[in-house]
């Protein structure tokens, strides 16, 4: 039985770029029938928002998964200093002179579908459309995550245009295979932001992929596509 509401049109984030090349945080909606971009009375005649340098893709994973991961070599950060990072996107936020509390978190970016994101996102052909793109996964990490019990580990995977980073090419097996579960499940939610250029990162783009609750159903299944840094969802019918 379906209780979720069903609903073939999303949020989303005007394409248009703004002054400081980010993205505009105005919010439309996409039909998801047949996803086009969607831009903004004041983008109408503007460009596209650049596209990113290095996309994370940050994937909730329990703690057992995490402890494997580490047995197989792969770093773990630990926790983040949240008052730090909270204090840098507030710094960003400020100096574009945006809004620096969106959705309850502190964020310089563009959140591209909405305060509550998506829901049931999958991920399977993201990898082959990075690739496409020119971009390459770079060495993982782990990190704890902020809040959540249970799955309070995340699995970062960096994709970046290549003179950015360190290509990796051969990955121990146990990696290979978390990777593609991970890339093969359902996700309950998906948050997606378009970042504004970094200074300290020599203004380079950067977007992140956050998606946890693995594996659970949702009403509506939906596969992200990259679609050239601007983002898309398509129904899985
Ligand atoms: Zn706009």
């Amino acid at each position: 039985m379906i209780s979720e509401k069903i609903s073939l049109t999303h949020p989303y984030a005007c394409v248009g770029a703004t002054s400081f090349g980010g993205r505009c945080r105005k919010m439309g909606q996409i039909d998801l029938t047949k996803p086009v971009g969607w831009v903004c009375p004041a983008h109408i005649n503007s460009e596209d928002a650049p596209g990113p340098h290095t996309i994370l893709i940050k994937f909730r994973i329990p703690r057992e998964w995490a402890r494997e991961l580490e047995i197989a070599g792969i770093r773990n950060l630990g926790r983040p200093d949240l008052a730090s990072q909270e204090a840098y996107h507030r710094a960003e936020a400020e100096k574009w002179g945006r809004k620096a509390e969106v959705g309850g978190v502190v964020a310089s970016g563009t959140q591209v579908f909405g305060e509550d994101g998506i829901r049931g996102a999958h991920l399977s052909t993201l990898p082959t459309e990075l690739f496409k793109a020119g971009l390459r996964l770079c060495q993982p990490d782990l990190a704890r995550a902020t809040k959540g019990k249970g799955q309070d580990h995340v699995l970062i995977l960096p994709f970046s245009q290549i003179e950015s980073g360190e290509e990796v090419s051969n990955l121990p097996p146990k990696v290979e295979r978390v990777m593609e579960s991970l890339f093969r499940a359902t996700w309950r939610w998906g948050h997606i932001w378009a970042n504004p250029p970094e200074e300290k990162k020599s203004w380079r783009i950067t977007h992140t992929v956050n998606v946890s609750g693995m594996g659970d159903r949702t009403a509506l299944q939906k596969d992200l596509l990259f679609a050239r840094g601007l983002w898309s969802l398509r129904l899985i019918t």
